[in-house]
């Protein structure tokens, strides 16, 4: 009888762990194919960026962004890119975001300071943190909380959308041997980097990225900072310039991808998440596309390019100059002290576990 009834009492649970069975089977077809997003309600967004169509790494990281937001939201969410000046010009894009003329933007944040000095901070600092640093700073040291707050007086939203990992200090037509060498030098160097160099006796000069190589080429500028080996190579520089320095000014410079903030909160619940998940895809994905493209340009590169490092009482001279620079700052701009003792107060806290960390290991491997 026990066993009978055992039986019949399995068989039972049997039967509707079977019926449950099929009941979740059918619920997650239909969940597969709606995915919790109404497909009937179609988002579409309107995103500018500084870069031409589909520029390496930065360009076609924006381009893989916008794929993946309408792979992952099964079509519903699609994101128009539109390269530079075709809906805006380069320089608009945050004004246009900010008046909601279009929805987003991909730039780089340092080109904002004059709108609130603090931004260029946000975008890295020269001699500062590296492109995982910043992007713990961000995340995790309260530098997200202090960006989305001083962007919201400009109605904006912003998201970390790619970092260039470590650049390099730039191309030389002569080689720089002291301070003295810098004097009345004429570079192309945007940037709180660009304010050092100004400390140093360098005439920082500000360049479209079309105008730079023909400069360097007839002695217009003596030198010239861009990015690293892979997008340098394209520029043609190794051909105007022989000295190519190691880098110091941009060790982890952070793009943005930043929406108007009304339409931000107006998206779904799932249209955010997925945007986010897409941004930090981006970034990861770029920084490692930049660190692999750099290594294999770098062992490309024309034989008379000589790589050099600045002269030390130089790298000295940089760091009381931007010492300098921010003390300035900070007088003129409450934002920016307030942003630079977030960064600062990170800074202090990272080094000590960075130097027996990473740096430590990195001596130790080499
Ligand atoms: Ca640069």
């Amino acid at each position: 009888m026990i066993n009978r009834r055992n039986f019949i009492t399995a068989a039972a649970i049997g039967t509707s762990a079977l019926a449950l069975n099929a009941c979740h089977r059918a619920e997650e077809k239909t969940q597969s194919t709606s995915a919790n997003i109404n497909k009937a309600k179609k988002v579409t967004l309107k995103l500018a960026t500084s870069w031409p169509a589909h520029f390496p790494i930065m360009g076609t990281g924006v381009d893989t962004f916008a794929k993946r937001c309408a792979q992952l939201s099964g079509g519903t969410l699609e994101i128009k890119v539109f390269a530079k000046n075709i809906l805006v010009p380069a320089m608009q894009v945050f004004d246009a975001t900010s008046a909601a003329q279009i929805d987003a933007f991909h730039s780089g944040v340092y080109y904002w300071k004059g709108k609130n000095p603090s931004f260029s901070i946000f975008g890295g600092m020269p001699l500062g943190l590296t492109s995982e640093e910043m992007i713990t700073w961000l995340k995790f040291g309260g530098g997200y909380e202090l960006w989305r707050e001083l962007y919201g007086k400009f109605n904006l939203y912003p998201l970390i959308g790619g970092t260039t990992g470590p650049q390099m200090g730039g191309w030389f037509k002569k080689e720089i041997k002291s301070l003295d060498d810098l004097k009345g030098l004429k570079m192309r160097i945007p940037g709180l980097g660009g304010e050092v160099m100004k400390k140093l006796g360098v005439n920082p000069i500000l360049l479209p990225a079309g105008e730079i190589y023909t400069a360097l080429e007839r002695g217009t500028i003596d030198a010239t900072e861009w990015v690293g080996p892979a997008l340098d190579s394209m520029m043609g520089f190794a051909k105007a310039a022989d000295y190519y320095y190691t880098g110091w000014h941009e060790p982890g410079s952070i793009l943005e991808i930043t929406f108007n903030k009304t339409r931000w909160e107006k998206l779904s619940e799932e249209h955010r998440a997925i945007i986010s998940a897409a941004a930090e895809e981006m970034t990861g994905t770029m920084l490692q596309e930049f660190r692999y493209k750099n290594a294999k340009a770098l062992q490309e590169l024309p034989s008379n390019v000589q790589i050099k490092t600045f002269p030390k009482e130089m790298m000295e001279a940089a760091k009381t100059a931007l010492h300098d620079v921010l003390a300035d700052e900070s007088k003129k701009s409450a934002d920016f002290k307030r942003v630079l003792e977030s960064y600062q107060s990170f800074a202090t806290l990272n080094k000590p576990w960075d130097d027996i960390s990473t740096k430590n290991f990195l001596k130790i491997r080499s």
